[in-house]
């Protein structure tokens, strides 16, 4: 069983990536196109995304959330931006600032972001947010807590190269790990140059259960592909990380074609379907 993931963020958040995609394109767009793909092969996929898409990108989006394959998980509301001060540090040091702040702040601001993330997302699609991954998977030990507490259920932080199963953790929300290769921190594109890498890797940027390489997108195709048969090999479940945006500037969707018509042979599973699952 597959769970196929990806992010979705708002254009004035301005991450490092977007700056790589064409004026009048946006991520919100990129998703469209990529949703097109997986609506070819019948695929279900979840897509967490930022709470500000809805206020500012609202009728690109509704396209999305009007799917029936779509589920929406939250991705907090502002994408924890990076301050003006830290950027300019960044700069100082001669190194490209990461795309989000390190931290979720204080259990106030955390609980009003996630309150008003889950609002809005509500308000605009009538359905339920039960879901969530945080942005750069930025959490601490309040988040798990005041998110149950507003009534979400699964959470996908986590990347784990052995567990191939969810899992029930402390707070009470099941945890379905990412446990294939993801795609933007393993992938060369966009900004991430043989520079940015290296840089990245002296850094400790990005380093994560699949360790601090980068491969090129057809390489990491082929690993996703691969890591996918050995969990459906133990009849795990495997949640795949898709950026739209990241499988848009790596190639223009080619090697995510080729992914999304292999995973056609699986069965697919948003995220909330997985708690019916779980005894
Ligand atoms: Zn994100
Ligand atoms: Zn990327």
């Amino acid at each position: 069983m597959i769970c196929l993931t990806g992010d979705i963020h708002h254009t004035s958040l301005e991450t490092n990536e977007q700056r790589f995609v064409e004026s009048g394109d946006s991520e919100v767009k990129i998703a469209c196109r990529f949703l097109k793909i997986i609506e070819k092969y019948g695929l279900k996929v979840t897509f967490y995304v930022t709470g500000k898409t809805f206020d500012e990108e609202w009728e690109n989006l509704k396209l999305i959330t009007d799917s029936n394959l779509v589920e929406i998980g939250g991705h907090t509301y502002g994408g924890l931006p990076l301050g003006n001060f830290s950027k300019i540090l960044h700069k100082i040091i001669g190194r490209c600032p990461p795309s989000h702040s390190p931290t979720y702040g204080s259990y106030f601001q955390q609980k009003r972001d996630i309150k008003r993330m889950i609002e809005l997302a509500e308000k605009k699609t009538a359905w339920k947010i039960i879901s969530w991954r945080s942005h750069g998977y930025i959490h601490d030990e309040n988040t798990y807590s005041i998110l149950a507490q507003m009534g979400i259920k699964m959470i996908s932080d986590e990347i784990s190269s052995k567990k191939i199963f969810p899992e029930k953790i402390k707070e009470g929300l099941i945890s379905h790990p990412i446990n294939t290769i993801p795609d933007h921190d393993h992938l060369y594109h966009a900004h991430r140059d043989g520079e940015f890498v290296r840089k990245a890797k002296i850094a400790g940027y990005g380093r994560d259960d699949f360790g601090s390489d980068s491969h090129s997108i057809e390489i990491w195709g082929e690993m996703v592909q691969k890591q996918v048969v050995e969990i459906e090999e133990k009849e795990g479940l495997a949640t795949i990380l898709m950026h739209p945006i990241c499988m848009y500037t790596a190639d223009k969707f080619k090697t995510a074609e080729r992914l999304l018509e292999f995973i056609s042979q699986y069965k697919t599973i948003l995220a909330k379907e997985i708690m019916w699952r779980i005894k």
